[in-house]
């Protein structure tokens, strides 16, 4: 028999909990980073998603997974705005596309979910690597993941320690970059030396997973 966790819809749910407890607790500090490279809202915007998502999370508690997810999708794309709110909206519709039928998700079905948002994210933002946007902590997060899995790391909790950190690190990483992509980039060379707003969230969202990991394993 295998011992391996398996992702329930309570994990979703706390996820979701916990996402807008962590992103409350930052609101002011991804405002500050957005007001150096962007419009001083990427904190508010996301607050307000998330506060939405909770405030109808109650309704959301009999459906599945996946219309759970399809929910906050388009939640996040009715309240979130900026640029932000239609690509973590995608990121969330892609997931719940790729979550649709199944009750448990094993380890590897939750790393392709993630990876079918950072798909949907790419596709909708047209965002590669190191254009200094969410891209750069979800992708390396990702390859981290993944080379937990190739390693044979099966244990949930400590698979997402490693993603943390390398989306931490990614986030950490677009300081010296210069933006390509959205508002920050009509700033041109002046947008170096700021870290991006956009991957600080997206950190903190992978944050969240693993704040859940720990609590219920
Ligand atoms: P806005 O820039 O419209 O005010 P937000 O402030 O809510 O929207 O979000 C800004 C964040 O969105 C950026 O820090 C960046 O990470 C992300 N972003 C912007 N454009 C793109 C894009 N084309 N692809 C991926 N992420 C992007
Ligand atoms: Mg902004």
């Amino acid at each position: 028999m295998s011992m391996e966790k398996l992702i329930t819809k309570q994990h979703v749910i706390d996820f979701l909990m916990e996402a807008q407890r962590i992103i409350a607790e930052n609101k002011d500090y991804l405002t500050q980073l957005d007001s150096a490279i962007g419009d001083a809202d990427h904190g508010i915007n996301i607050d307000r998603g998330f506060s939405k998502i909770i405030a109808q999370l109650d309704g959301l508690k009999e459906k599945s997974i996946g219309e759970i997810l399809k929910s906050c999708a388009m939640i996040l794309i009715s309240t979130v705005g900026g640029a932000s709110g239609p690509l973590y909206g995608t990121a969330f519709l892609s997931a719940a596309n790729e979550t649709a039928g199944k009750e448990v998700l094993s380890v590897e079905d939750l790393l392709n979910v993630l990876k079918s948002a950072l798909n949907g994210i790419k596709a909708r933002g047209k965002a590669t690597l190191g254009e200094k946007t969410m891209v750069d902590a979800i992708e390396p997060a990702l390859q981290a993941f993944e080379k937990e899995l190739l390693d044979g790391n099966r244990n949930l909790t400590r698979i997402l320690e490693i993603v943390v950190k390398a989306a931490e690190n990614g986030a950490k990483n677009t300081i010296p970059l210069r933006a390509t992509k959205g508002r920050a980039s009509y700033l041109g060379n002046r947008s170096i030396g700021h870290q991006d707003p956009g991957a600080t969230s997206s950190y903190l969202l992978f944050k969240a997973m693993y704040n859940v990991a720990v609590r219920e394993g």
